[in-house]
């Protein structure tokens, strides 16, 4: 099968053209450095099958980051037949730089110029002929997000895969052309493979290319020692660049010709941007986009009509029957959007789901097992090992699917490129640059995909200091204790609103995170903090294509995950508190004589200081089981609850170890939890801390581990989680508690500050 390689700068759009022509739905983002590893599909519209390999967005073929290693040696080692370089037409100079290294390796060569759709709109217009005759290659104007244009692309790839090409350069109208032609016969003479491309990387001095050649550099320094040259004051890599650039605009440029406009005008993008990215203003504003986002999605009083106005509840109106239940089923569905208050979106989309869907397939489906002639441990088994967990974890598609949305229109419209901007401006000083932004707000998706990403970072200490924090941007998967928890405290202790609870743990995680790494940028992980090259895409309307893929990819991951890892990880913890030691088989009732009760009960006390540890009693240990199954999969912190609460209500209900939960049909699990254990607000807060920052779940272990390669420093990473996520909870406990305590936490981290800082000065005293 013949292999066509997508190659271009970041953000150029090849990751949509990927789609387009393989029907995928990778990921597709508004920002650079969106896709890390190379990703491969199959285009059938040809005369043959092509394989088609999106490879990481590069600006050059000069590597200093690993992304832009993994592409500039899939094109020269793994020879694809044909490179299809794609250009942002609105960008065309600045795109055609990588164009001009790609066109003098040895490969079949076409150029896409994307986004055409945009130009158009502009008025610009682009003539490929020109372009084309002056580089040699088929030049074919194209938009993936519309679609069109492919065919021909496609057409054109196929044709010069089968014809080969030999590499051309525009350094031959400068006074380097002397220089490159000697090395590249030189090259050629040892029988070397893309002698142009190595001879110009070999010029420049690419480090690469001179510890690859280091027999042959010795006579290139003689070459370059005649060689004449008063401006760069030999600095050969700036010579280079210089000369592209010079050809680029000389011969380039005028196929671009622009709408001719009145006068200078700043584009929409531009003015926006005087706001979105003002100095004093920004972080403002993006917080107050955030909490919309979240009260968009959890608060049950949309725009605080209800009240404002004063809004009637629909017992007030008479809807409701002497138990509290809707009178009709029409109320039922009116009870989805409003009480008292009108829902926000996302509540009205998680009633609906939860009452009128999930909740009653559920309930039938347990109706028919408790009906069937199974044996009760069999029933118990599927009834809560099984149903409950899994339906409990599907139960919070709708808040993940809605928070995401959001959070895919932030990243498709651009505006998440300019938050990483804002961000850098502010730690720059203190070792963070806004290139490790892009991962952390990437965690909020999936730490997985995250930590991948931080290979764009070019220092290995920032990066690993990223790894580190990326779970602290609290992800999908714990988006659902989030929830659960943040609903019980408000329904069970009356405290606060949904959206502000969930808002305010996320900010938490946030600063948790940025403290992290300053903290570890200035001691144990100290670097330079490179530069940060990134221009900010312009905005744009987010395409509901793209949502749509986004959405999709998650619930069929989340479902998926619900399915397999959940309902395993639900069945064991059932099984493990069914038996006893003795191996014995034990009722509802009595759980606590379990296997998993035996073992919790023993570490339980290393909690106390969190506030869910022995202070909770014989029952809290339920607690404990949570945190540690939530090491497989976050989900499984929910899950687990709901699998045991039903054993908890069995237990009050019979009346055994003094419980006293009211015997309520279908008791919410945490507030089953709550009664059981009589833990407190400000525990219930500290779990929630404790689950965000603590371990991630086993595949983010995994790739943590895979990314950071030095061992130690994994090992590291796992005891800077465990600590991190001891000293947050039990700060969030006690000041949470005892209000005066944060004096005290407030004078540790002050000591801990002013320590580092002498210290710091006292290291660099020495160097002096
Ligand atoms: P990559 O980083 O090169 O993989 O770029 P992506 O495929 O992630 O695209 C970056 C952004 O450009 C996304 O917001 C796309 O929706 C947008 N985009 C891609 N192709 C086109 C196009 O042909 N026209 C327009 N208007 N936008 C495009
Ligand atoms: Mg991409």
């Amino acid at each position: 099968m013949k292999r066509f390689a997508l190659a271009g700068n970041p953000n150029c759009g090849k990751t949509t053209l990927f789609n387009s022509l393989t029907g995928s739905t990778a990921h597709v983002g508004n920002w650079p450095g969106v896709t890390v590893d190379k990703k491969t599909g199959t285009y059938k519209k040809c005369a043959e099958p092509i394989e088609i390999v999106d490879l990481p967005g590069i600006y050059s073929l000069s590597p200093y980051t690993p992304e832009e290693v993994i592409a500039r040696n899939y094109i020269l080692d793994e020879s694809p037949d044909c490179v299809i370089n794609i250009v942002d037409a609105t960008n065309l100079e600045r795109n055609l730089y990588l164009t001009t290294q790609i066109a003098e390796i040895d490969v079949p060569m076409v150029i896409a110029l994307n986004m055409m759709d945009e130009v158009e709109k502009a008025g610009d217009k682009i003539d490929e002929a020109l372009l084309s005759s002056r580089l040699g290659v088929p030049v074919v104007k194209i938009s993936a997000l519309k679609e069109t244009g492919l065919k021909e692309l496609m057409e054109e790839a196929y044709a010069a895969s089968l014809k080969g090409r030999q590499g051309k350069t525009v350094l031959e109208e400068s006074a380097l052309a002397h220089l490159v032609g000697d090395v590249k016969i030189a090259l050629k003479g040892q029988g070397v493979k893309d002698p142009l491309f190595h001879a110009v990387k070999l010029v420049e001095n690419d480090s690469i290319e001179t510890e690859m050649h280091k027999e042959t550099v010795p006579m290139i320094d003689e070459f370059k020692a005649t060689f004449e040259d008063d401006v760069f004051g030999g600095d050969f890599e700036a010579l280079v660049a210089d000369a592209r650039y010079k050809y680029i605009s000389k011969h380039f440029a005028p196929a671009l010709s622009k709408k001719k406009t009145e006068k200078f005008s700043m584009s929409r993008s531009d003015k926006a941007d005087k706001v979105m990215t003002h100095k004093i203003w920004g972080i403002p504003i993006f917080l107050l986009i955030l909490f919309a986002i979240f009260h968009l999605t959890f608060s049950e009083d949309f725009l605080y009509l209800g009240k404002i106005f004063s809004l009637p509840s629909l017992e007030e109106l008479g809807l409701l029957t002497a138990e509290g239940e809707p009178l009709n089923y029409g109320v039922r569905w009116l009870a989805c959007l409003y009480d008292g208050a009108i829902f926000s979106p996302g509540v009205i989309i998680n009633n609906i789901w939860n009452n009128m869907l999930v909740g009653e397939l559920f309930g039938w489906l347990g109706g028919l097992v408790e009906g069937s002639s199974m044996a009760p441990w069999a029933v118990g088994l599927i009834n809560n090992g099984i149903f409950d967990g899994v339906a409990s974890v599907l139960s919070f598609l709708p808040p993940i699917l809605v928070l995401f949305l959001f959070f895919s229109i932030l990243e498709d419209s651009g505006y998440m490129a300019r938050i990483a901007f804002i961000l850098d401006r502010m730690f720059r000083r203190f070792g963070l640059s806004g290139r490790a932004f892009m991962p952390m707000i990437m965690g909020f998706g999936c730490s997985v995909p995250a930590m991948i990403n931080t290979r764009t970072l070019a220092d290995e200490k920032e990066r690993a200091a990223t790894v580190r924090v990326i779970p602290f941007f609290s992800c999908g998967a714990k988006l659902p204790i989030l929830t659960a928890v943040a609903g019980a405290i408000v329904a069970y202790f009356g405290v606060g609103n949904a959206d502000v609870i969930t808002f305010l743990m996320y900010l938490l995680g946030i600063v948790t995170a940025i403290v992290a790494v300053l903290l570890m940028r200035n001691t144990t992980l100290k670097g330079e903090t490179p530069p940060f090259i990134m221009e900010l895409p312009a905005y744009h309307a987010p395409q509901f294509k793209n949502l749509m893929a986004h959405l999709w990819d998650k619930t069929k991951h989340f479902v998926k995950k619900a399915f397999t890892i959940i309902l395993a990880s639900t069945i064991v913890i059932w099984l493990l508190t069914h038996f006893s030691f003795a191996w014995k088989f034990l009722e509802d009732e009595a759980i606590n004589e379990s296997i998993l009760a035996g073992i919790s009960q023993l570490v339980q006390p290393i909690f106390t200081p969190l506030g869910f540890g022995s202070q909770l009693g014989q029952y809290g240990w339920v607690f404990v089981v949570a945190a540690v199954a939530g090491l497989i999969a976050k989900e499984n912190v929910i899950a687990t609850f709901a699998t045991l609460a039903s054993c908890l209500v069995a237990m009050a209900n019979q009346n055994v170890g003094g419980l006293d939960i009211a015997a309520e049909e279908g008791i919410d699990a945490v507030q089953a939890m709550v009664l059981a254990t009589g833990i407190t607000v400000p525990a219930l807060i500290s779990f929630i801390a404790f689950n965000m920052t603590t371990i991630p779940c086993f595949a983010a272990v995994g790739t943590a581990k895979a990314e950071l390669q030095d061992k130690k420093r994994f090992n590291g990473t796992l005891i800077f989680w465990l600590a991190s996520s001891y000293v947050v909870s039990a700060a969030v406990y006690t000041i949470g508690m005892w209000w005066w305590t944060l004096f005290l936490w407030l004078a540790a981290a002050a000591a801990v500050t002013s320590f580092i800082i002498l210290r710091n000065k006292r290291a660099k005293a020495k160097a002096v």
